[in-house]
């Protein structure tokens, strides 16, 4: 197994968000990307500028934070000879992982792929790192997520290339890559749900050992898809059985939905899931249950007494 460490920079609309074409919010003008060996060994480089189709001039935040010049762009390569090449250069499909910090740099490739109609040659269910998530992972607790320059610094990396090019990002996320416990963190791989699984057949489900995470298949309503009783099951991830639910499944502001259940053998597992729309108009939804304790489930309690008062006192609101 190779790694692919990309990062992207992109551009929005120069004139604001009024103008800007919706199916294509962030325009990719840089493509940087280094290759690891499976013993995170630097092997090779690829960089690339794009030639600007759709919002020609730079958006004044990108202009701030990239060391882009608008000559450079405009001599770029169109964005399908661009990302031909670097898949081409990627190697064949199964046998690399496309690491990156964040989460949001596979998404806009795959929008910007869709929207000038290229054929994606990524595979799904689409695994692949997030380094800043491992990064916290390894060193700090699983939840914070720092700028690249600040985990570049608690590592004491040598900083000799400015950040904010997307070669130069690409390089410092695979030195923080290869400065990890892979051990450690190899199990922690994300998912992308640019393209939802299609079918319940392709659903996707993961044991991560201490939480599980599940995503559905689209529909067409938010009603069917918190009504699907896949969703709702607890049924516990290590030994298969039906956790008994202690609390039923409740939300806060109808998007993120909580629970609590126990298993017999297990004990405590607390549910959450976020209901998300993805870019035809599905809605899906991505749950995680986790093996919980005593403090855990007390939590959860808490949540829903609040959830309780607050709507009590939106009712006696109306009355008064
Ligand atoms: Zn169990």
């Amino acid at each position: 197994m190779q790694y692919i460490v990309m990062d992207l920079e992109w551009n929005q609309c120069p004139s604001g968000k009024g103008d800007e074409v919706e199916a294509l919010p962030f325009e990719i003008f840089e493509i940087g990307a280094v290759k690891l060996d499976c013993n995170m060994e630097r092997l090779d480089s690829f960089s690339c500028y794009i030639k600007p189709q759709v919002y020609k001039e730079l958006h004044y935040i990108a202009k701030g934070l990239t060391h882009v010049t608008q000559e450079a762009l405009d001599a770029g390569k169109s964005f399908a000879d661009a990302v031909t090449e670097f898949f081409a250069w990627c190697g064949a499909e199964g046998e690399y992982r496309i690491c990156t910090w964040g989460t949001s740099d596979l998404v806009e490739l795959q929008r910007n792929m869709k929207y000038f109609n290229i054929t994606s040659p990524l595979g799904h269910p689409l695994f692949y790192y997030d380094v800043q998530k491992l990064f916290s992972i390894d060193r700090e607790d699983g939840k914070l997520r720092r700028a690249l320059e600040t985990a570049v610094d608690m590592l004491g990396i040598e900083k000799n290339i400015d950040f904010h090019s997307a070669i130069s990002d690409a390089e410092y996320t695979a030195k923080v890559l290869a400065c990890l416990n892979f051990n450690k963190v190899e199990g922690y791989f994300s998912i992308d749900t640019y393209i939802i699984p299609q079918s319940l057949k392709e659903e996707i489900r993961v044991n991560y050992g201490t939480y599980e995470k599940y995503i559905t298949k689209g529909y067409e309503t938010k009603e069917e898809l918190v009504n699907c009783t896949r969703l709702l099951s607890t049924r516990c991830y290590l030994c298969g059985q039906t956790a008994r639910k202690k609390i039923r499944w409740f939300t806060m502001n109808s998007k993120m939905h909580y629970c609590l259940a126990e298993c017999r053998e297990h004990g405590y597992i607390k549910g959450r899931f976020k209901i998300r729309e993805d870019d035809n108009g599905k809605f899906y939804a991505s749950r995680v249950l986790k093996l919980t304790n005593e403090l855990g489930a007390e939590e959860v309690r808490q949540r829903q007494l609040e959830v309780r008062k607050r709507r009590r006192e939106k009712r006696q609101k109306k009355k008064a």
